[in-house]
C-alpha cells in the first residue's frame, strides 16, 4: 500500500499592501478650483479681491521658493498680493510700521512674515503685532489661545492643512493614538491641539524623548515633523499606521521628508509623499485663511465645501 503522501501546503505568505498616499497635491489644487470660483462670483459683489501681504525679508533660497510659491497659488485664486521683499539690513522699527500701516490698510485681508527672518530682527514681537483678524498663519497668541481653548480662529496653515488632509482621506482619530514627533509653536504643537480636538490621543515627541521607537511604535497616526532626513524607520512604524511626513529637507536627491518613504510604504496604511503631501496643503490652507478673513470682514460664510 502506498504510503498516504501528505498534501502538500504551500506557505502562506502575507504579501503587505503598500500604504496609500495621502495626495496632497490633488487635495490642494480641488480647493484651489473651488476657491476659485467662489472668488468669481463673490469678487465683483463686494468690489475687490482679498488682499494677503507677504512680508519676505533676506536672501534664505527656502524662502524665495516658499514666497513664489504662495504668491503664485494666490494669483492662480484671485487672491491679490502685496507686501515685498526687503533686504536682510531691514530694521525691527521699520517692520513694526510697516506691519502697523499694513494692520490699516482695508484692501489687506492677511498678512504673513515669511520665516525664518534674519538673526537681528526679532520675530515673535513682530508676530504679535500682527491683528489677530489678518494673522493667516495663526502664530499671534490670541489666535494660538483660541486653538488651545477650542474656539474658532485663523489657525496655522501647516497644521490645519494637514487636519483636512486626514478629513479628507476619512482617516478616524477619535480614540486613536497619535504621537507627533516635533514640538514647535508652527508645527508640532498647534497639530498635537487640533488631534486632541479631533479626540485622538495624543502624545508629542520632541529631541529629548527617551526611546523614539518605542514610542512611535505605539502610534495608530504617526507624524513626523522634525526636519531630519531619515529619522522615521520602518521599524518604528506600527503595521496599518497612518503616516504623515511634515519633514522637509533639501538633498542631492532633490526635497525629501523624514520618513523613509520606501521601507515605510510596505507597512503603514497610508503615508505623505513628499514632495506632494503636506506641503501643498499648506499652501492651500493659507488661501483658505486668507479668504475666510476676507469673507468675515462682509460678513460673508465661505461655503464648507469651498474652504
Ligand atoms: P523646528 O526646528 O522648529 O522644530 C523641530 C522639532 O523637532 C523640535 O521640537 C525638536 O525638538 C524636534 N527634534 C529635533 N531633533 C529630533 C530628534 N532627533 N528626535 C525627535 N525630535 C527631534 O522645526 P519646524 O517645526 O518649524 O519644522 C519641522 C519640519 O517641518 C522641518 O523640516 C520644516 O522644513 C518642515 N515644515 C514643513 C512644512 C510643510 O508645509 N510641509 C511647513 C513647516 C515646516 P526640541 O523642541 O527638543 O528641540
Amino acid at each position: 500500500m502506498n504510503p498516504v503522501r501528505p498534501y502538500a501546503v504551500k506557505k502562506r505568505v502575507d504579501v503587505p499592501m503598500p500604504a496609500q498616499l495621502l495626495d496632497g497635491k490633488t487635495l490642494a489644487q480641488h480647493i484651489k478650483t473651488q476657491l476659485q470660483t467662489w472668488l468669481a462670483e463673490t469678487i465683483p459683489q463686494v468690489g475687490r479681491p482679498p488682499g494677503l501681504a507677504v512680508i519676505w525679508v533676506g536672501d534664505n533660497p527656502a524662502s524665495a521658493a516658499y514666497v513664489g510659491q504662495k504668491q503664485k497659488a494666490c494669483a492662480q485664486v484671485g487672491i491679490a498680493t502685496c507686501g515685498g521683499h526687503f533686504p536682510a539690513d531691514t530694521t525691527q522699527t521699520e517692520l513694526t510700521a510697516l506691519i502697523e500701516q499694513l494692520n490699516q490698510d482695508e484692501r489687506v485681508d492677511g498678512i504673513l512674515v515669511q520665516l525664518p527672518l534674519p538673526e537681528h530682527l526679532d520675530s515673535a514681537k513682530l508676530l504679535h503685532l500682527i491683528d489677530p483678524d489678518k494673522d493667516v498663519d495663526g502664530l499671534h497668541p490670541v489666535n494660538l489661545g483660541k486653538l488651545v481653548r477650542g474656539e474658532p480662529g485663523l489657525q496655522s496653515c501647516t497644521p490645519a492643512g494637514v487636519m483636512r488632509l486626514l478629513r479628507h482621506y476619512q482617516i478616524p482619530l477619535a480614540g486613536q493614538r497619535a504621537v507627533v514627533v516635533g514640538r514647535s509653536t508652527l508645527v508640532g504643537k498647534p497639530l498635537g491641539l487640533l488631534l486632541l480636538a479631533a479626540d485622538a490621543t495624543v502624545t508629542l515627541a520632541h529631541s529629548r524623548t527617551v526611546d523614539l521607537p518605542e514610542l512611535t511604535r505605539q502610534a495608530d497616526i504617526l507624524v513626523s515633523a522634525v526636519g531630519r532626513v531619515g529619522l522615521i524607520t520602518a521599524a518604528m512604524v506600527k503595521p496599518g499606521a497612518v503616516v504623515v511626513d511634515v519633514g522637509i529637507n533639501r538633498t542631492e536627491k532633490g526635497l525629501v521628508g523624514d520618513v523613509d518613504f520606501a521601507a515605510v510604504q510596505p507597512v503603514a496604511s497610508w503615508l505623505t509623499p513628499v514632495p506632494g503631501g503636506v506641503g501643498p496643503m499648506t499652501v492651500a490652507q493659507l488661501l483658505i485663511n486668507t479668504v475666510q478673513s476676507y469673507a468675515q470682514r462682509y460678513g460673508m460664510v465661505v461655503p464648507a465645501t469651498v474652504g
